[in-house]
């Protein structure tokens, strides 16, 4: 985190500053076209982002409302459009675009969460921040697909192309607002026939957050299929901690010796009833072998078990964190606090207004990823609004839910001449209040 902020004036958390820094990004980004270029990269990029910013559900839509003039006048006005392609010409302008050059967007943005001191807020067990990381799919199809898809053979022989992103979001257990980082695409390396996993995207995945933020004290919280010897050395060399899923089932190396402790009645064990009557259970050890393959990394162990209204829910983490009467419950909700990931990042962006899932095309080279991650920048900058922006949060708590605010600002951008993001917020923030009369 940054210790010593620039003044906090300069930057601030409203659309303007947030796409300003986008653009500048963008504006280093190779352009892979001769000399005749009718839409620069720049606008072409900022194109595709307005699509997911105004939540659109389809390009073409887009374009249609781009003939009426409104649409072309709000894109220069918002996000500084001077020339927008058509859908068909941005999809040819994307596509060759390499993913890694929208990296340095992500970064600018996170840059000015940490100089507003909002990164403060998800501080966590001194002064870390939890960083959830978990896959998701984006694309799949059995007709469409590109050499990069991924192929899954079905039982029937069908073939199912797809693709992934392995998606790292700064979260905290008390804050709806997740903070997406650049993702990782999991798909086939140019020339190889070999499928992509997650463990290989978590390779390269960490190493570039590292290198993006070398300041940034990370505690990952993952599933478990994290728990493993070479993730956990990965983590480890990069100076990160972790807090990850460990299933009991299959894993007897490692649960077996905490077991033992409960026997002989030298476990850690105790239970606590909250103040709403839900019982948190807690039982751990110190310093426990990883598995067989890996005896010479050692794991703190914490099993917990909820009890509300007669329900019972157990889990089961390892850590790298000494664990103490004072902290578990910390990694414990630390743990937790991995959801978020799956339902306030990739459910979000799958059915609250952002249409990951929707194939705006796939293009010959990096289209579809493109996309992708131009749809997790198009959240980033909505969710440092919804972190620092009075004016977005007074919009967003105008209307009762985010599809109809969302349906709101589409409305108001296709049939207003607005000449600013402050005068969109404003409009449906007054839309919703009492009428004055002071006559
Ligand atoms: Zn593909």
């Amino acid at each position: 985190m940054n210790s010593n902020p620039l003044p906090k004036s300069i930057y601030g958390c409203s659309a303007k500053p947030l796409l300003t820094a986008v653009r500048t990004a963008f504006g280093a980004v190779p352009d892979h076209r001769g000399e005749a270029k009718v839409f620069t990269l720049v606008d072409s990029l900022m194109s595709g982002l307005a699509v997911f910013g105004l939540k659109y559900p389809s390009l073409l839509k887009f374009d249609e409302h781009n003939e009426e003039g409104i649409i072309k006048h709000n894109l220069k006005s918002l996000y500084g459009v001077e020339q927008a392609p058509c859908d068909t010409q941005l999809r040819e302008i994307l596509d060759p675009i390499d993913p890694k050059y929208l990296r340095s967007a992500f970064v600018a943005l996170h840059e000015i969460v940490d100089r507003q001191s909002l990164l403060q807020k998800y501080e966590y067990l001194h002064g870390h921040v939890l960083v959830s990381m978990d896959g998701t799919g984006h694309f799949s199809s059995c007709k469409m697909g590109c050499p990069q898809c991924c192929v899954k053979i079905h039982r029937n022989g069908l073939a199912e192309n797809y693709h992934q992103l392995l998606g790292a979001v700064v979260v905290h257990p008390d804050l709806p607002v997740v903070l997406p980082f650049m993702p990782e695409a999991i798909l086939k390396a140019d020339g190889t026939t070999k499928n992509d996993c997650e463990r290989n995207a978590a390779n390269r995945l960490l190493p570039r957050l590292k290198a993006d933020h070398p300041e940034l004290k990370v505690i990952l919280v993952e599933d478990a299929l994290g728990a493993n010897g070479p993730h956990i050395s990965l983590i480890k060399s990069l100076g990160y901690s972790f807090i990850i899923g460990a299933k009991p089932v299959g894993n007897g190396y490692l649960f077996n010796p905490l077991d033992a402790h409960v026997k002989d009645g030298t476990a850690h064990e105790f239970e606590v009833t909250d103040e709403s009557g839900v019982l948190h259970g807690y039982r751990y050890a110190n310093g426990l072998k990883l598995n067989a393959s890996h005896p010479d990394i050692l794991v703190n162990l914490v099993e917990y078990w909820e009890v509300k209204k007669g329900k019972v829910l157990n889990f089961s983490w390892i850590t790298d964190i000494k664990i103490t009467p004072q902290n578990v419950a910390y990694i414990v909700r630390g743990g937790r606090a991995r959801w978020k990931i799956e339902n306030e990042t990739f459910n979000t962006l799958k059915n609250q207004g952002y249409h990951l899932e929707h194939n705006y095309g796939h293009g010959k080279k990096f289209l579809a990823t493109v996309f992708g991650c131009l749809t997790f920048l198009a959240f980033l900058v909505d969710q440092i609004q919804a972190l620092g922006c009075p004016l977005l949060q007074r919009a967003k708590a105008s209307r009762r839910t985010k599809a109809s605010l969302w349906d709101r600002l589409r409305a108001l951008v296709t049939t207003h001449y607005l000449s600013s993001w402050e005068e969109l917020w404003w409009k449906i923030i007054r839309a919703k209040e009492p009428v004055i009369d002071t006559t």
